[in-house]
């Protein structure tokens, strides 16, 4: 069977990974399964560049069909901040609660139809005759006034979805996957793979 490697040291992202991806007629490996270390800078302005840089540095070391995505949040209040930069805001290794806290903070007093945010999933895919084709999932929400729920991680706890009236971290895993981000982008990416493969 043929190899996809996803560019991810992320279990969690594996499992949403292989379950979306289960029918392609793709053995589906993680880099650690591929056997890979590579420390790739994430210098692009996008989402979009981020998932190519890392997609196109792993297919040169391998020649196989390669995925990467990259994410983050972005709030339209804070002119789309943390957006590229959500991991490394106020510092990759400060907690989430500090971090949620202060765009909690930030947005004092802001009325809810100005705090609408989305998370972003941009994922690129590095097919082996040197093409890269990226496509981008995103979920629409507004940011809450306090922190609610224990499940997901990140920014999930001041993430509210108006419609569900929970944030995403009072979401099941499986409710959140068929309507995230990731879970978006990852169902765009099949069908470029399928369109993109020869069976
Ligand atoms: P990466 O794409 O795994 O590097 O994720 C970038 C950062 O975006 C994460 O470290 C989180 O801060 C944030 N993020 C991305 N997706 C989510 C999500 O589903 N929930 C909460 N935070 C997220």
């Amino acid at each position: 069977m043929k190899k996809l490697i996803f560019a991810t040291g992320n279990e969690n992202k594996m499992k949403e990974i292989r379950m979306i991806l289960a029918d392609c007629g793709y053995e589906i490996l993680s880099m650690k399964e591929a056997g890979i270390q590579a420390d790739i800078v994430e210098d692009g302005k996008t989402f979009e560049e981020n998932a190519i840089i890392k997609a196109e540095a792993i297919r040169k070391m391998t020649n196989c069909l390669v995925l990467a995505d990259d994410s983050g949040l972005e709030v339209d209040y804070l002119d789309k901040a943390p957006g590229i930069y959500s991991a490394r805001f106020m510092g990759e290794d400060t907690s989430y609660r500090i971090k949620n806290k202060a765009i909690i903070d930030k947005l004092a007093g802001v009325p809810d139809e100005k705090r609408t945010a989305r998370f972003v999933c941009a994922i690129a895919a590095a097919f082996p005759d040197g093409k890269t084709i990226t496509r981008r999932g995103t979920i629409e929400g507004i940011i809450g006034y306090e922190e609610r729920g224990e499940n997901g991680f990140g920014y999930d706890p001041i993430f509210f979805l108006p419609e569900y009236g929970k944030s995403t971290a009072e979401l099941s895993p499986e409710e959140k996957n068929t309507i995230s981000h990731r879970g978006n982008a990852l169902r765009l990416i099949k069908e470029v793979i399928n369109e993109n493969t020869d069976n």
